[in-house]
């Protein structure tokens, strides 16, 4: 068993072990209720919360793997429903069900302790995950990669090295196979690009990697380019593993964009799920479950708190509780529903409740789903991923930009808002750049929209590779980009944009037999001299406008 795994099993015994410990106190106050109604059956708000008290004793039992619980208190819950729906009017049998139940359940409470310290029971056992490899962690935080290129054509190589550096790879040259074998036994690169044919044999290149690869079961990406365009090359390339073939003449962008793409290193962001439940036990057991499975949780029970929680910790999913003080879940649905962000927000009810009836009047609410507890962890992770995962494609298509992928206009304006709120509560900076890309309109009119769709694609890509994680880069219009730097001074973000600058003006772009480049004009502003979104954006574009009406290709200060 891992180190993991036991943790996991753990932390559910302490779950566990909690659960059991306040059920006395509980049991107690079930006692209370119960004798207040023998009063008076006629108190429905006594018989409402021993309702939801043997209700959720069902489900958090069921859960923690006590069905003998579970189910006398699904016994008590029956009773007490059906004498809920008589309005009110508790007959002698019915009571004498109920105290019996309780009774049951009081003898059952002392035994127990004893069951809890015991090994897991079966449902626990299944717990158990795959956690997300931490092999390569310290790798991922950097954003730098480096890439091998092995060529014996010289020139073409220091060519191919130069423009991938415009997009910030990091790069090193190798000119014959043994070289480039050599350096990655000594340091494994990110990817490797490497030609086929070397003056030591026509697939000298292909040899090489089946060789890293096999003897030394090394892995990278691996891309080939070569003059070859036969079938024979294609093929020997994919059966020695390479990801991806490009005939020479190699465009440096095709390039990048299949680069990009096999090394992305940075996993996809974790799930973020909002666990709703008034049993703080059974809440976090869920979220254990969730977490193991590499999501990241938050539980709640305070309801009056939830529309500040979603709106802090913004969830891609809620999981819910049905039965719950004050606040059923069915309301709770419809509370969070109002608000106009949330309307695409998937709720997902987790409840003991098995009534079709009732499920059905939940999901009404227009909910995603009702998953019953006790619930198998691997179909809780499964469902709440599915659902998480629509969420993320659906909210990323009305948020990106479909040419560039980029932030569109109103999810960067929106990144401002909350940026400057963030801001102005920690008591940091933020600059806001604008980018409008020079002499645009010529690039489409002498080459052609579509190639003025490769230099708009290059200009994102330099962008993002070359910014922080924490940075937002978007397409504010046409040929215009907006990006936002988090927590950095003016000088600073000067230099970051200059040093794009330059990046992005050596890109060479190709457009049949001609070669060209671009350039584009910066200004940049920043909070809290301005105060708030629109006055730094009008600052960030005027000084844009004055960086063109003195030359362009250059970036401009917003003179406060
Ligand atoms: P300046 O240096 O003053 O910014 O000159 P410019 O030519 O870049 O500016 P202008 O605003 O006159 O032209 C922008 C052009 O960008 C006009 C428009 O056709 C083009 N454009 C806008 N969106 C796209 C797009 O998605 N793809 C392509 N290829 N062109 C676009
Ligand atoms: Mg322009
Ligand atoms: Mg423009």
């Amino acid at each position: 068993m891992s180190e993991t795994t036991i943790s996991l099993s753990d932390k559910i015994a302490g779950l566990r072990r909690a659960f059991i410990e306040q059920l006395p106190g509980r049991m107690a106050e079930a006692r209370r209720l119960f004798d207040m109604l023998c009063a008076d059956p006629g108190v429905g708000e006594a018989a409402d919360s021993l309702h939801r008290y043997l209700h959720n004793t069902k489900g958090t039992a069921a859960s923690f793997g006590f069905l003998e619980l579970s189910a006398l208190s699904g016994k008590g819950e029956a009773v007490t429903k059906a004498m809920m729906e008589k309005s009110g009017s508790l007959s002698g049998e019915s009571l004498q069900q109920l105290s019996e139940c309780l009774s049951g359940l009081e003898r059952m409470l002392e035994q127990l302790p004893l069951q809890a310290g015991n090994t897991l029971g079966q449902r626990e056992q299944k717990v158990v995950f795959e956690l997300p490899s931490t092999e390569n962690a310290e790798d991922e935080t950097s954003n730098e990669r480096l890439i091998y290129i092995c060529d014996d054509e010289t020139l073409m190589a220091e060519q191919l090295s130069a423009q991938l550096q415009c997009f910030g790879y990091k790069t090193a040259l190798f000119h014959t196979t043994a070289d480039l074998r050599e350096a990655v036994l000594r340091k494994h690169p990110d990817a490797v690009i490497m030609d086929i044919i070397f003056p030591e044999g026509n697939s000298e290149g292909t040899k090489v990697l089946k060789d890293l690869r096999g003897i030394h079961g090394i892995r990278f990406p691996a891309i080939f380019v070569s003059a070859r365009r036969d079938f024979d090359a294609r093929l020997s390339a994919i059966q020695a593993g390479g990801e991806a073939y490009f005939p020479k003449p190699v465009s440096a962008l095709e390039l990048v964009a299949s680069l990009d793409l096999l090394t992305r290193h940075t996993q996809p962001e974790s799930f973020r799920v909002l666990v709703i439940d008034d049993e703080p036990e059974i809440a976090q057991y869920h979220a254990l479950i969730l977490e193991n499975a590499g999501m990241v949780t938050r539980t709640t029970a305070v309801l009056e708190t939830v529309l500040d929680v979603v709106g802090e910790f913004k969830p891609d999913l809620v999981l819910m509780d049905m039965y719950m003080p004050r606040c059923s879940g069915h309301d709770m649905a419809k509370l969070i529903r109002q608000v106009p962000d949330y309307v695409g927000l998937p709720i997902v009810f987790l409840s003991s409740e098995t009534d079709p009836k009732k499920q059905f009047s939940a999901m009404r609410v227009g909910v995603e789903d009702f998953l019953t507890k006790p619930i198998d962890p691997v179909y809780l992770v499964t469902s709440v991923a599915l659902r998480a995962e629509r969420m993320r494609v659906l909210r990323s298509l009305m948020m990106r930009d479909s040419l560039t992928g980029l932030f569109n206009h109103t999810a960067i304006t929106q990144f401002l808002d909350s940026a400057i709120v963030r801001a102005r509560r920690q008591n940091h900076s933020v600059c806001f750049a604008m980018i409008d890309v020079d002499r645009f309109k010529s690039v489409n009119d002498n080459y052609g929209h579509p190639v003025g769709d490769q230099v708009l694609l290059a200009l994102a890509r330099v962008l993002q590779q070359r910014l922080r994680d924490t940075d937002l880069v978007g397409r504010y219009g046409g040929e215009e980009f907006a990006v936002i730097m988090h927590d950095v001074m003016l000088e600073k973000a000067e230099q970051l944009m200059q040093q794009l600058r330059e990046d992005f003006s050596k890109v060479l772009f190709h457009a049949g037999d001609v070669d060209f480049f671009c350039t584009f004009s910066c200004g940049v502003a920043a909070f809290p001299q301005l105060k708030c979104a629109e006055t730094l954006i009008e600052a960030a574009d005027k000084a844009m406008y004055q960086a063109k009406h003195s030359g362009r290709n250059r970036v401009v200060i917003h003179a406060a």
